[in-house]
């Protein structure tokens, strides 16, 4: 039998609060804290600054491989409310992989098998060392199928797309809903209809919907599973 890493996996649409409830999450369990959508940003980021077209597959594998994307926790001075820092080499990039152009390229570019091969293999390395929190699409379905707790976290369009809303008028920028929702509608079409790794939930993973509950409910329902299903509490996992 194969040994199963401590890695939850937690996958679901754009916006459906993946992120909040992920990062919490393995603040609480001393996890380390894994958004997958940030290296997917950031091939598209580099592929559009380097004028590498959504639609050329070959370029952007070869990008995907040969690409060191950095992810890690916030350094002291870096306090403008980031999760975590995403470096190119010296190229702090945190923010740009957030533009809107970013935003409407990244399903496209992420579709193809070869920049999905490039990117799952890493993905994959981090999940089996365990004790991490691993949110995206495929987690569960594909970078790491044999994980003991796998969470598909759902809302309604409209909610989802209201909080995208709310982020954008906190942050200062003007956001218009309406555009907003459409665009989300788009990639989740791009993302569940894709040939290679759909978005979809794992058979066998456990579906919850954050509709109607606050970010500390869902959190308080996935700690309960982890504690029935993998033996975990906050108390056991506090020596990291
Ligand atoms: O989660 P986030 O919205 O940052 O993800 C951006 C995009 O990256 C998604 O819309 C999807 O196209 C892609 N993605 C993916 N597989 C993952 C994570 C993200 O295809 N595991």
């Amino acid at each position: 039998m194969t040994e199963q890493p401590l890695t939850i996996a937690i996958d679901g649409p754009a916006a459906s609060g993946k992120s909040t409830v992920g990062y919490k999450l393995a603040n609480d369990l001393k996890f380390l804290y894994f958004d997958t959508g940030a290296m997917y940003r950031a091939i598209t980021y580099l592929a559009l600054d380097q004028g590498i077209a959504p639609t050329d597959g070959a370029a952007l594998g070869a990008l995907a491989e040969r690409t060191l994307i950095e992810i890690e926790p916030p350094i002291r001075e870096e306090t403008d409310g980031r999760q975590y820092t995403v470096r190119v080499g010296a190229q702090d990039i945190t923010w740009d992989i957030r533009h809107h152009l970013v935003d409407i390229n990244v399903s496209a570019v992420a579709a193809h098998p070869a920049v999905r091969t490039a990117l799952r293999e890493q993905q994959r390395r981090i999940g089996l060392r365990g004790r991490c929190v691993m949110v995206g699409r495929d987690i569960g379905t594909a970078v790491l199928p044999e994980a003991p707790l796998k969470i598909y976290l759902d809302a309604a369009i409209e909610e989802r797309a209201r909080r995208r809303h709310d982020e954008a008028l906190q942050r200062g920028q003007s956001g218009d809903y309406q555009m907003l929702l459409e665009a989300m509608k788009a990639r989740d079409h791009y993302d569940s209809s894709r040939a290679e790794d759909p978005l979809r939930a794992a058979k066998d993973a456990h579906i919850l919907n954050s509709d109607a509950l606050s970010v500390d409910e869902v959190v308080g329902e996935i700690l309960a599973l982890a504690k029935k299903e993998m033996g975990l509490n906050r108390a056991s996992c506090s020596s990291r």
